[in-house]
């Protein structure tokens, strides 16, 4: 599960659960104005940056929906 950091690493402005941030697949984040500057590239890990989901559900009622999506097949 993807570890939901609250700020960003350039710059330490908050990026909390409801806020636009971006992340790598290091999961190093970034707010929406510091990866478009650095054209949406992680300077950590040279990965690309991607708008990070949005969380609304607890992890738990989440998990439980992934399963039973793989369970569905869909
Ligand atoms: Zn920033
Ligand atoms: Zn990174």
């Amino acid at each position: 599960m993807l570890k939901m950091k609250n700020e960003c690493e350039a710059c330490h402005a908050a990026t909390g659960l409801m806020d636009v941030a971006y992340i790598c697949s290091f999961e190093c984040t970034f707010c929406e104005a510091c990866s478009t500057r650095m054209g949406h590239v992680c300077p950590n890990c040279q990965g690309t940056l991607v708008l990070r989901p949005t969380r609304q559900r607890s992890p738990l009622a989440v998990g439980v929906s992934q399963v039973k999506q793989k369970l569905l097949g869909k």
